[in-house]
């Protein structure tokens, strides 16, 4: 007996369900929005709305939030920028997401935002902070100095103090002051989001080929314009219909963590081609400043008490914290062994110096452990993939055949 193409096609539709290719579609279209037409039309929804922007890597959203503002994370403006007025900026050899916030910001894309934080993670940022400063003197910016210290009696006196400034000035910009109520009810708010983002990494960990990255990646990008119990019901629907997809099937791919993705982000061609060269992303460090506390925070008592508590105890290791134990690799080797990924690949921003920098210690653990790895560079408006799918497929079938052997 023989089966007609048509009816192959039939039991086994070639796409996503149609409820599914409109809630990809929803979040491709937020991801390809420079002109942040979700955050202006929350804000034209009530009068007097505001919105905060923020760099990467982590912020406390929780105090933009329940000041009744809308917390926006910037991460540059990826393959989709023309770079005008940028480059005059900055000099060649540094990475290139400040130059693309500058762009979006002098051609009126981040008007939407009334203030903007800068997280302590580089120079690079440190600078930039400073010239929004010049440059929108209207506006309110604050260079955010996360403490390096995870002693209480150091570091969390110092994050208090940071907290307690930011929570002042928050108030201040939003016409409102920041309540403990309304801080606990924000927190809240914000594990309900981590939780669904955790939901999601520990699902794609199980079956990755359910949740690919470059569809996940879409998703957590939502969490950057979204409010975050949209952002939360988003993740939710996508972990209820993804896994309904009868095309969606195991495949000989290698499982693969990604490390150095944490401030400017890949272009979304890059992790199709990591996926078309037979790699299945099983952890990565994407977008790290919406699931920066790992768990739980508290949400009964001193809300702010609560969130240094949680930064000091639950914050994730990456390139710009300081590692207490000296041992800088660890944390790498255990995401390894906990996602039961076959290898790491290092994928970082060019001239980025927190995440080159590193690479040589965890290269060192990765060594010991006896876990292979690759590295390669690139920029968020890299356009040419040829030379990355090849070293990547070399890498996976490496895998494969150490792993038959
Ligand atoms: S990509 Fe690296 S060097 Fe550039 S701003 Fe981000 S952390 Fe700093």
């Amino acid at each position: 007996m023989s089966f007609s193409l048509p009816s192959l096609q039939a039991a086994r539709p070639s796409g996503p369900s149609p409820e599914l290719a409109a809630l990809v579609r929803r979040a491709t279209e937020l991801y390809e929005d420079l002109e942040l037409g979700a955050v202006r039309a929350w804000k034209a929804a009530v009068p007097g709305r505001k919105a905060v922007g923020h760099l990467p890597i982590y912020v406390p959203r929780e105090l933009i939030h329940a000041a009744g503002m809308l917390p926006v994370g910037i991460v540059g403006g990826g393959d989709r920028l023309e770079i005008i007025r940028g480059d005059a900026y900055f000099q060649s050899y540094i990475c290139h997401i400040p130059r693309s916030t500058i762009e979006l910001a002098l051609s009126g894309r981040l008007d939407a935002l009334d203030g903007m934080l800068f997280p302590s993670i580089c120079d690079v940022i440190r600078n930039l902070s400073g010239m929004w400063t010049m440059l929108f003197p209207d506006r309110y910016v604050r260079y955010v100095d996360v403490p390096q210290n995870y002693d209480p009696a150091l570091g969390g006196r110092f994050w208090r103090r940071e907290l307690d400034i930011l929570r002042e000035d928050l108030g201040r910009l939003a016409g409102r002051a920041i309540s403990d109520n309304g801080l606990c009810r924000s927190i809240g708010v914000y594990n309900e989001n981590r939780g669904a983002i955790r939901a999601l990494y520990e699902a794609r960990r199980r079956q990755p080929w359910f949740f690919p990255t470059s569809e996940l990646f879409l998703f957590l990008r939502a969490g950057n314009v979204l409010p975050p119990e949209e952002h939360t019901a988003l993740l939710r629907d996508y972990l209820r219909l993804a896994p309904l997809e009868v095309n969606r099937t195991p495949q000989d791919q290698s499982r693969v963590v990604l490390v150095g993705m944490f401030c400017e982000q890949p272009p979304l061609g890059l992790l199709r081609t990591l996926e078309r060269a037979g790699c299945w992303v099983v952890g990565d460090d994407l977008l790290l400043g919406l699931r920066w506390i790992s768990g739980e925070v508290a949400t009964e008592g001193d809300p702010l008490g609560n969130l240094v508590e949680a930064f000091l105890t639950q914050s994730a290791s990456t390139a710009s914290r300081y590692e207490p134990s000296g041992d800088r690799g660890r944390w790498l080797v255990e995401a390894v062994r906990e996602s039961a990924a076959e290898g790491v690949i290092f994928c970082a921003p060019s001239f980025c110096d927190p995440a080159l920098l590193e690479q040589p210690m965890l290269t060192t653990a990765l060594n010991r452990a006896g876990i292979p790895h690759t590295q390669f560079k690139y920029s968020e408006d890299t356009g040419q993939f040829a030379v990355i799918r090849e070293q990547a497929g070399t890498f996976a079938d490496s895998i494969r055949l150490w792993s038959e052997a």
